[in-house]
């Protein structure tokens, strides 16, 4: 059969048995399973948590872990994990992640651009929504089909012919910035998440008004020397603002309790 061919059929049988919906209604292709992408990003959070600073800093932990908390409590049990682990990276990078299989990584640096508990709930909740979305099995899957044939998760993880597909892999997560491969997430996966993650962070009790500040400060931040880490794997679009005004004006009073979540 001519490659070109191959490829149609192959991408044809692949997209009739792996359609997926995201959790605002849109049509996904997904081809790894909850243990494939939960074992992927167990995996790179052990290598980042080996390659980078740990932040020691009680206070600082016990604030993150604080919010970190509160919003995964309004998230529904997922396959394959108990609880989320968090973990506080010491680094003036002003950058967070979520990876399958419960892991959420948040810079100290992250910490002078979300200036409360709020606008950190924000982030984590925007975070964890990309998880929920499955958009990095959708972005895997994508360049999966791209390089029809590629069966990441048919490699032993960790062996040295994974390495090759590492960079693409980690990319997909989010996490390209330390890998040099950088795949920003696209215009439909970044609204989904805010809408998700604000949906999330308002359960929790968290005030979702400080999400426009939130995203303000990102902007102003971007002005600077070094411009937020965040922003380029999480691009800001012109319309995000009036997105989320919009969003906020449909969410309901869920009634929760503020966390108690101080700063200092
Ligand atoms: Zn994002």
């Amino acid at each position: 059969m001519p490659n070109l061919l191959k490829t149609t059929v192959l991408a044809t049988s692949i997209a009739l048995s792996a359609c997926s919906a995201s959790p605002t209604g849109r049509n996904q292709l997904l081809l790894f399973s909850d243990q494939d992408m939960s074992s992927l990003g167990a995996q790179s959070f052990d290598q980042m948590k080996q390659q980078q600073k740990v932040s020691t800093d009680k206070k600082v932990n016990a604030y993150v872990q604080c919010v970190a908390k509160s919003v995964t409590s309004q998230v529904p049990k997922q396959p394959g994990f108990n609880e989320w682990e968090v973990v506080v990276f010491d680094s003036d990078q002003v950058n967070a992640f979520a990876l399958p299989g419960g892991k959420i990584g948040v810079y100290t640096g992250l910490l002078k651009v979300a200036k409360n508990e709020d606008q950190l709930a924000t982030v984590i909740g925007h975070e964890i929504a990309h998880v929920l979305a499955d958009h990095s099995n959708e972005r895997l899957s994508q360049s999966q089909l791209a390089n029809a044939g590629l069966q990441i998760t048919n490699i032993a993880l960790g062996s040295s012919e994974y390495a090759q597909y590492r960079g693409a892999t980690m990319a997909a997560l989010g996490l390209g910035l330390q890998y040099g491969v950088l795949l920003p997430y696209g215009r439909t996966q970044e609204s989904e998440a805010d809408i998700v993650g604000l949906e999330i962070m308002a359960k929790a009790g968290f005030d979702p008004t400080e999400s426009i500040s939130l995203w303000k400060n990102m902007a102003a931040a971007s002005g600077g020397q070094q411009p937020p880490e965040l922003l380029s794997t999480h691009p800001s679009h012109s319309t995000r603002i009036q997105d989320l005004s919009a969003k906020i004006n449909t969410l309901p009073n869920y009634g929760a309790q503020k966390p108690n979540c101080s700063k200092s």
